[in-house]
């Protein structure tokens, strides 16, 4: 009997997977291990990425979604005159601007609005602001502005007004986590490489003292298999001591993980373009209140926590952000306006010097055991193509500059492809700039899946030929990885994702060829998942 696309494409990899021996294995499939993948690919090298849950599962799907350079650490590297945290927002501003090259589609311009409330704090911001544009060069995304209190009111009038003095208005990039996760994997395998999600490391595999590859499960039932590579990566993130110790069962941790819930609230809470940035908090954190896809995104929160693969949102932290937003917007937010709200673990680089994870740099560090287990750990996504670089530049002995191409969808992309989405496909807007700023150029082929256009919800973009994408093209296997993570509904609205699973699980199922209890099980799954933590 036939298979389908995506049953066939899964068997390929894994059987790939065990035969052939490898120039790299890349274990973890977030940014940092995608990053990885896709520039090593880029080199010419054979690249495996495995990955135990879905692509960006993790940390790299939680993010607050900024390309940036770090404010805050910008003001840490001049108060403290501390350059390594300089040269984190420097390389990172650098980044930033390569980002936009290599996602177009997915980047977005955004204006952060910082509001002030005394003078002194106005032209203390101001100057900072623009040293940190200054500092982005040609890679500009705007000038910062200084605002007075009625300038700054009409461009966000639902901020509090008591003692405003104005604000400072200044420009980082935004983007989608998981897509851009998910397109670093499929423009990897599109130029050699071979990966597989649900396949998960269990075990190194020596000779004579040498990593020789890894021992790896399919946690699909498909039992367990070597893959074999002359270079073993470590990109576990929050996980990476696990596979450390696995290697060396007396090795030292290096990362401390830290919690940061991100809480989504209706439209309308901040203005559609224009992002806030309160710069400190009670306890000295920034809070970010950002447009994100139609909706407004709160975070975050730094709190120490321990390695899981479901981070849950304590009532504190949920609280404790709504209590920024009431502080500083006049709008009347409580839990029941919370749409979805998650938690990501910082893979963070032990300093045991550190009080706090807040003081710890957001640096990465690249390790090598003497099995020749290269670890890789820290780091933000704004820099994971320098990151990439760096590691494939140090296991091949060339340059660490970075040749990894743009996303697929992003070539030939322009300002202009929306509209030739709307009159080529006939596409009402919301749909077509949708599509266009998920998928790049491949829109106009997602949208030809289905030519009638079924919407998952009459009221919403989302369309069911994005679920058969997702399946076919983009590595989904679940109704939570086509929920959380290719389309990002669990992320936006939950009530709205719940909605969703019936459809979204029988599509799955026909893809998949799944039997109706598979099905019901998918739909089981997804509820108790939306139910809980995502
Ligand atoms: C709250 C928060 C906000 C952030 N905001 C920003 C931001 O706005 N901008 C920015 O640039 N950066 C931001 N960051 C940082 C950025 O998100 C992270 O640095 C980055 O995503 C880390 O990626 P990673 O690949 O190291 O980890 P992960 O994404 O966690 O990937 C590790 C992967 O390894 C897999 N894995 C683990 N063990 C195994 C195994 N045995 N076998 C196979 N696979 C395995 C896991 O399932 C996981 O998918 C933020 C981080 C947090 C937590």
């Amino acid at each position: 009997m036939p298979v389908s696309l995506a049953v066939s494409k899964r068997r390929r990899a894994l059987s790939d997977l065990e035969g052939r021996v490898f120039d790299l294995v890349v274990v973890g499939g977030g940014s940092v291990g995608a990053g990885i993948a896709c520039e090593a690919a880029a080199r010419g090298l054979d690249v495996a990425l495995l990955e135990r849950r879905d692509f960006g599962s993790g940390t790299s799907s939680r993010s607050t979604k900024l390309i940036h350079g770090g404010v805050r650490y910008l003001e840490k590297a001049v108060m403290r005159l501390d350059r390594a945290e300089f040269h984190l927002v420097t390389e990172a501003l650098a980044e930033r601007a390569a980002f936009f090259r290599t996602a177009p589609f997915l980047a977005k311009r955004l204006a952060v609005l910082t509001p002030t409330y005394t003078r002194s704090a106005h032209l203390y911001y101001s100057l900072g602001l623009r040293f940190y544009d200054l500092l982005s060069g040609r890679g500009s995304l705007g000038r910062t502005r200084s605002l007075d209190r009625t300038a700054t009111l009409a461009l966000v009038p639902q901020l509090r007004d008591e003692e405003l003095v104005g604000g400072v208005l200044y420009h980082d990039g935004q983007f989608d986590d998981a897509r851009m996760n998910v397109l670093l994997v499929c423009t990897a395998v599109s130029i050699g490489a071979v990966a597989a999600n649900r396949v998960e490391v269990t075990g190194l595999v020596k000779e004579k003292g040498r990593l020789v590859g890894v021992e790896a499960e399919d946690r699909l039932g498909g039992g367990t298999f070597m893959v074999r590579g002359k270079t073993v990566i470590n990109a576990c993130g929050p996980f990476s001591d696990v596979l450390r110790t696995l290697d060396e069962p007396d090795a030292s941790p290096i990362v401390r993980t830290s919690s940061g819930v991100h809480l989504v609230l209706d439209r309308g809470i901040c203005p559609r373009d224009t992002g806030i940035l309160i710069p400190k908090t009670e306890d000295g954190r920034v809070v970010f209140i950002l447009p994100w896809m139609g909706r407004t995104l709160v975070g975050t929160t730094d709190e120490p926590a321990v390695p899981t693969d479901n981070p849950v949102v304590g009532n504190a932290e949920e609280a404790y952000l709504l209590r920024y937003v009431r502080q500083y917007l006049s709008v009347a937010v409580g839990p029941s306006d919370v749409r979805s709200a998650w938690s990501g673990l910082r893979p963070l680089v032990r300093n045991p010097r550190a009080r706090r994870t807040a003081e710890l740099a957001r640096t990465h560090v690249i390790l090598r055991s003497r099995s020749g287990l290269v670890s890789v750990v820290g780091g933000k996504w704004t820099t994971y193509r320098r990151i990439a670089a760096e590691v494939v530049g140090a296991v091949s002995g060339a340059r660490p500059k970075a040749v990894s191409p743009p996303v697929l969808g992003a070539r030939g992309w322009s300002e202009q492809s929306m509209e030739r989405l709307e009159t080529g496909c006939h596409l009402v807007p919301e749909v077509a700039a949708h599509l266009d700023q998920s998928y790049g150029t491949r829109a106009e082929a997602v949208a030809a899946l289905d030519v009638g256009g079924e919407r998952l919800v009459p009221s919403e973009p989302f369309l069911a030929a994005e679920v058969r994408w997702a399946v076919r093209e983009e590595f989904a296997l679940s109704v939570m990885d086509v929920l959380s993570r290719r389309m990002r509904i669990a992320f936006l609205d939950r009530p709205l994702a719940r909605r969703c699973v019936p459809r979204v699980a029988a599509i799955l199922g026909e893809e998949l060829e799944l039997s109706p209890e598979a099905v019901q099980n998918e739909v089981n799954d997804a509820r108790r998942a939306l139910d809980s933590n995502i």
